[in-house]
């Protein structure tokens, strides 16, 4: 991997390798593997020499940046991530921004997040609107063990709980809720063999398989949404690409009204926003 030249700078090695590999921002990732292994680089040790080799050779081996220093930034802070977690998604963002504008109206509330995987978008909103609280919910115990250690790192533990249990176990009292958010699984089982290599070997499945057609998880959380939400309460939904006008259909079944569908930087419909 690295060429045994003393002469040659670590970090030109570290690029080539990356380049080499077809990794699209070789420099940008040399910086953040030697910030991560060797932070007083060109000061390094010999331990941090193979950790820097270990690294890249993950990183050859296409395994996602973030999964292998293992934080990733998102919104306004960096999240601890791992396997056993959704990669937060800058697309994601929209939703957290449109979750925060509209509790803040509120001034305070309650807020749901339906399947948190690290917490991302719970934890985004409850940092900016301090007076509030929150429930995660997810039904892989490792993914809210992320999920608890990033609220402790953000220092919000004392206004969230996290439950371990599918959707459908839940028990909250009836319209008890201000605001749930939601970024479900909702790849369609038969599409995740061609996502990119980088997706579907280190997401988790479950945090992608949206059942057969995708909308699995969409139709199931229609169904409870409504029991949970106060009057005038918000649902705020991720859609996949194309998926927009189909959830705003299978929540208005349900009695929902829809108040906005929004745009992505990348302009398209990613979050779907519904009212009691
Ligand atoms: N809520 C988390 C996120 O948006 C996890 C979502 C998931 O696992 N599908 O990143």
């Amino acid at each position: 991997m690295f060429e045994q030249d003393s002469q040659k700078d670590l970090r030109e090695e570290v690029i080539a390798a990356l380049i080499k590999a077809g990794i699209s921002s070789p420099r940008l990732e040399a910086n953040i593997i030697l910030k991560y292994a060797a932070p007083l680089y060109p000061q390094i040790t010999q331990e941090e020499q193979e950790k820097i080799k270990e690294m890249l050779q993950r990183r050859i081996n296409r395994e996602p940046l973030d999964k292998i220093v293992g934080e990733r930034e998102f919104y306004k802070s960096v999240f601890k991530v791992n396997q056993d977690v959704l990669t937060p998604r800058p697309d994601t963002e929209i939703l957290v921004e449109e979750a925060i504008k509209l509790l803040k109206e509120k001034e305070e509330g309650t807020v749901v997040d339906l399947g948190t995987g690290s917490g991302c978008i719970l934890l985004s909103i409850l940092k900016d609107c301090v007076k509030s609280k929150g429930i995660g919910v997810d039904i892989s115990e490792k993914a809210l063990n992320v999920a608890k250690e990033n609220a402790q790192r953000l220092g919000i533990e004392n206004r969230c709980i996290f439950q371990n249990c599918s959707w459908q176990q839940l028990e909250f009292a009836k319209e008890s809720i201000d605001m749930i958010v939601t970024n479900p699984p909702y790849i369609a089982s038969e599409d995740i063999e061609k996502l990119d290599v980088e997706v579907k070997d280190y997401d988790p499945r479950i945090a992608l398989d949206g059942g057969k057609d995708g909308y699995k998880c969409y139709h199931e959380i229609a169904k409870l949404a409504p029991l949970f939400l106060k009057k005038d309460g918000y649902i705020l939904i991720e859609a996949g690409m194309g998926q927009a006008q189909k959830i705003k259909e299978i929540f208005e079944k349900e009695g929902l009204y829809l108040e906005k569908i929004v745009k992505d930087l990348g302009g398209i419909n990613r979050c779907v926003i519904l009212k009691k």
